[in-house]
Order: C-alpha cells, then structure tokens, then sequence
C-alpha cells in the first residue's frame, strides 16, 4: 500500500492550497482527484474570470460575510487572510486587479490562469495529483483514519484532508461525498441547502420578463407579513421565479425562516408613491388624446417588463390615458413599488454556487482545521460549514483553510 505524509481528498482550489503548503513543508503529499482534471469549478468561478478573493481591509466587515460562523475564520485568516493571498496570487504569477465590490480578479487569464499558478507551484514542489481517482470510503480505528479505499486501490498517511468541496455544480466533480465520509466516521453534518441559488416563486407570471435584468431596485422580504429584510440592487426574473445578485444573497438565508415568505419589488425605490403619481400624470398629460395605456407602461419600466405589468395590472392595455382615474393611477403605482410574489423554495443544487452546512464546526480546531474526533484527519474548504456571500468570500475560505490544513506539520 502506497504511503504518504498527507493525502489530500479532492483537488479543488482548498485541496491543491493544502497540498502546495504541505509540500512546501517538505511533506511527502498527494491528492486523490475523482475527476480527470483538478479545479473544474475553480475553472467556471467568477464565469470563468475567477473573483478569487475580496479587497476589503477591515477583517470584522471581511467576516460578517459569512454570518455568524465568520469568527471561525479569525485564527486562520491572522495566519492566510485575505492580504496574504493577494501577495501569495502575486508571488506566483496572477497579477489582480480590484473590481466593483473589491472584488478580486486576475489582471489577465481569469480562472485558468489562477490553476495554472496553482498546478505550476504543485509541480515545483513535487505534489503526486492522482486523476481518475475516486475515493470511495475512509477507513478509521480508535480515533484515527487508518487509510483511504479509491476504486482500485488503497492508499495510507500521516495525516488526511478532506476537501471534496460541496454538492453545488454537481457536474464539476462535488457531489458531496465527503459529507458521508465524515458523517460515517461521527462527524456532525449540519443541514445542507443550495446557496447563492436562484428562487423559485409559486406565480408562474415571472416568466414573462425572464431574462430581464432590474438594477437600481429594491427587494423586501417579507416574512408571516412583516418586513424583515430590504436589500438595494441587481436582480432579474426567469422562467421559474427570480435570480440575479440581491436575490442570491438573500437565498442563503432563506433556510433561515420559516412561515410564508414573499418578495416585495419596488422597480422605483427612490421616488415616493406620491413623486411616481406625479410622473405618472405628467406622462398622461402629454399623450393624452393619443396614447393608451400600454404605451403609458412602455415609458415607466424597461421594455421587457411590459407585458409582466400589463399582466398584473387591472387597467385595459388598450384605455386611453386620459380615461385613467385617479384611483386607476394610484393603484398603478402601488403595483410598481410593491410587485408580491409568493416564495416557493430555493433552486436546485446544479444552479447553486455553493452549499449552506457542511462539518460542524464545533468539531474541529479554528487554528488547525483538524478534527476534533480524529488524531489526524483535517477538513479544508466548502465541506465545511461556513459558506459566504458572493464577492470572492467563499474562494477565500478556500485559500485560509487550505493554507492552515497543509500547515500543521511543520
Ligand atoms: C458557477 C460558480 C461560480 C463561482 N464563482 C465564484 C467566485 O467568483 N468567487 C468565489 O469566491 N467563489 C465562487 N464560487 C464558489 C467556489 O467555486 C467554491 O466555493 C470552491 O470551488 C470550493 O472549493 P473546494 O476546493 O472546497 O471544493 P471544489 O472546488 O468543489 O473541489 C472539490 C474537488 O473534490 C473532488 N472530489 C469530490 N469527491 C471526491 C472523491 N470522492 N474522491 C476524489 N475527489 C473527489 C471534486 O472532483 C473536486 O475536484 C463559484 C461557484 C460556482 C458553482
């Protein structure tokens, strides 16, 4: 049975940092990759542009990214934080560039140049990549992984990492098998959701302006009929419900409440209702004797939300302007600013960017990452429960982890 130091399971981006830091170290270390090629999803990050980490500076704000979970991260970060993997991306080839958000990107290559990087530093330092290699189940004793079981063979080490990523992007090689692995050696997997997803909504009617992209909006959630989270910016209908930015970010927290959950759109958030009646009047005064309401709606909203709002708004298409009521204008402008829709769950795991839950994080060490049920097992990356919002956090976490599983042995 081939041995070696550490054995890495999986080679995305968290499996191949913890290599690159293990053999640096001088480690005898491979990665067991099921797929053909490591970093396929590190391949399709950032649409292929890679937003590998984020340029904000203050760490509290950097940590509130991640919720509550953030304050995990501290130890490793004061160790691998975000500066650090600006300057270690830098040191091995990727120059950057700060984008809208702080976010980071490669100044040129995007995301195959960030693997590249990557698989040049596991060649300098000798790291065994095995491709094709799937493992199938984790063998432990008192304690401790005595070795690892691949389809056609059976490998030991020192020290074990899992870093099998998520379930999110199935097609990319994360199908979750290190939850079973971990979960069968006693490991807490705490639930597991699609995040950063895209929502569905129980009205069909969002399909008539699917691919319509809103920004400058504001959406509400409003839970049990109550207001309780508003967030300002991008977001854009499909054929099933909504997507786009604000309402990725919102769909990691949507686990988080239980009751009847509604979107409130409001596509002019910084004009008042009565500001927008203003307009509206403004608008049928001058095509009064000559415009019909489908052309009034044609001049308030982009052109592919047109027939969304004819749908939902009680006015005839064709009723000229000036027979438009008072009441008619002000219930038009109600719907403009308050466009409910009914929450029917998250998307599915293959449209998903990344996955809520994972190992418990009460079982394993914040400076080491290394199990707390497990002499010599470590976890690095998405399998763990912490996940971010979008903006070159969940990479990040990847880089930290990564960096301080690969560390612990020297
Ligand atoms: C479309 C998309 C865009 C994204 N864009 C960004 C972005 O711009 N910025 C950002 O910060 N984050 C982004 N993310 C999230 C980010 O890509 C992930 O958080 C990150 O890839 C997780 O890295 P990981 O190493 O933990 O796991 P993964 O990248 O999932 O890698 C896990 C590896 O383990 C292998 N594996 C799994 N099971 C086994 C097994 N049994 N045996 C052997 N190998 C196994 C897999 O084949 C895979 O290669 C994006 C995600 C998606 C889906």
């Amino acid at each position: 049975m081939e041995k070696f130091d550490t054995l890495i399971i999986g080679g995305g981006p968290a499996g191949l940092m913890a290599a690159i830091r293990a053999s640096s170290l001088g480690q005898k270390t491979a990665i067991a990759e099921k797929n053909h090629s490591v970093g396929e999803k590190l391949l399709i990050s950032g649409r292929g542009r890679c937003n590998f980490t984020n340029a904000e500076n203050d760490i509290d704000i950097f940590l509130a990214h991640y919720g509550k979970k953030g304050k995990f991260l501290y130890s490793a970060f004061s160790k691998f934080g975000p500066f650090r993997t600006r300057e270690y991306f830098k040191s091995i080839g990727v120059e950057y560039v700060e984008e809208r958000g702080k976010r980071i990107f490669p100044l040129e290559g995007g995301s195959q140049r960030v693997l590249d990087a990557l698989l040049m530093q596991c060649r300098k330092y000798g790291v065994k990549i095995m491709r094709n290699t799937p493992v199938t189940a984790m063998r432990t004793k008192n304690g401790h992984v005595d070795y690892i079981v691949t389809e056609n063979n059976e490998y030991k080490a020192d020290k074990y990492i899992i870093a099998t990523g998520g379930k999110s992007y199935p097609k990319t090689g994360s199908t979750g098998d290190g939850y079973e692995f971990a979960r069968r050696a006693g490991h807490t997997i705490t639930p597991l959701y699609p995040a950063l997803v895209p929502v569905r909504t129980r009205e069909t009617w969002p399909k008539l302006a699917s691919g319509c992209d809103l920004r400058n909006i504001r959406l509400k959630v409003i839970l049990d009929g109550v207001e309780i989270y508003s967030r300002f910016g991008e977001m854009e209908f499909t054929n099933f419900g909504v997507s786009g930015p604000i309402v990725m970010e919102i769909s990691s927290l949507i686990p988080d409440w239980e009751g009847e959950l509604q979107f409130s759109l409001d596509m002019k958030p910084s004009l008042t209702p009565e500001i927008l009646i203003q307009r509206v009047k403004r608008e049928i005064n001058q095509h009064s004797g000559h415009g019909r309401f489908r052309g009034l709606v044609r001049s308030l909203v982009p052109s592919k939300m047109v027939s969304l709002i004819l749908e939902l708004s009680d006015i005839p298409h064709d009723k000229p302007v000036e027979y438009i009521s008072d009441d008619e204008i002000a219930e038009f402008v109600k719907l403009i600013k308050d466009i409910r829709m009914n929450i029917n769950g998250l998307w599915s795991y293959n449209n998903a960017m990344v996955t809520r839950g994972g190992v418990s994080l009460d079982e394993v060490e914040p400076s080491t990452m290394k199990s707390k049920l497990y002499d010599n097992l470590y976890f690095a990356g998405e399998i763990l429960d912490l996940n971010g919002t979008s903006g070159g956090f969940n990479l990040q976490v990847c880089w930290s982890t990564g960096y301080i599983a690969g560390s612990v042995n020297e």
